[in-house]
């Protein structure tokens, strides 16, 4: 028994697209029978979506990753219990011969990761490389194939895999998409795009850029305080804030007076440039 999962690290992934590429390869026009049939075009069995965020010229690009999340409670196996199962190793497999002409199976996914093969007649899904790993390989074709390890694989019941130790070392930045399904899934991700606050500190006095001013960022519900200094431009930003919460934002320079600002996360905040006056 073991419990096969992903991490995929999103500050990691530059979005070289290889894992999409090494899928297509692996399914497109290749028959993986029992576990898969060949998928055709249009049929992607993972999905990489580049995310923008941000407002103004103070922008950030992710790449996030839509796949079967190879639930320990799958929805879809719930309501499709013939034609889909899951085995020992926790993979779920949609079986291609009992799964024939069943397009209804496409909406039993609450995270929409079953796509419709038109040709085939045939829901698919992605199979976690089952056949590879039948054969004998300790890894999927994706996982192989990314150059910026931004992805784990491994069995996430075993204490000492890479992957659970990494999920026991990580668990405060990781997360689960949607636990609130129920269906309990295996795939993490670490540092998903989150709202940022970030602004330009400026002297007043001399209209330069203002480095290394000592700026601190207060959450008004919990009273978490980051700190953060301003770079050679004036810069500074706090990443990864929780969405729709208030936080306090003050200023300090040697010789300026401090400035406090207030900003409320419904999306990133550009604060824009904050001029300080002398003191
Ligand atoms: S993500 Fe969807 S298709 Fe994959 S196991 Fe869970 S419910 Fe089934
Ligand atoms: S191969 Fe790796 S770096 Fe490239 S898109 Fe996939 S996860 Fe990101």
């Amino acid at each position: 028994m073991a419990r096969l999962g992903f991490v995929f690290n999103v500050e990691r992934c530059n979005g070289c697209f290889s894992c999409f590429l090494a899928c297509k390869d692996e399914f497109t026009d290749n028959e993986h029978l029992p576990t898969a049939a060949a998928t055709t075009e249009g049929v992607n069995l993972i999905k990489v979506n580049e995310v923008e965020y941000g407002t103004g010229t103070k922008v950030k690009v992710d790449y996030t990753h839509s796949i079967c999340q190879q639930c320990s409670k799958p929805a879809c196996m719930e309501k499709f219990p013939e034609q889909i199962y899951k085995r020992p190793d926790g993979i779920v497999i949609i079986d291609p011969v009992k799964a024939k002409g069943m397009q209804e199976i496409v909406g039993s996914c609450p995270y929409g990761a079953i796509v419709w093969n038109e040709k085939a007649q045939l829901p698919q899904k992605c199979t976690m490389c089952a056949h590879m790993l039948d054969a004998g390989e300790k890894v999927t074709r994706c996982f192989e194939c990314c150059p910026n390890q931004a992805m784990l694989f491994g069995d996430l019941d075993d204490p000492n895999s890479e992957i659970s130790i990494y999920v026991k070392e990580h668990a405060a930045e990781l997360e689960l998409l949607h636990p609130e399904y129920g269906t309990e899934p295996n795939v993490y991700y670490r540092h998903l795009p989150k709202p940022f606050i970030c602004g330009e500190v400026v002297c007043g006095d001399t209209d330069d850029c203002c480095k290394g001013a000592k700026v601190t960022c207060v959450c008004d519900s919990c009273g978490k305080k980051m700190e953060t200094e301003t770079d050679f431009l004036g810069d500074f930003e706090f990443r990864f804030l929780p969405t729709n919460e208030h936080f306090t934002i003050t200023v300090e320079a040697p010789g300026y007076k401090p400035a406090t600002l207030k900003a409320k996360t419904h999306g990133s905040v550009n604060l824009g440039e904050i001029v300080l006056e002398k003191a």
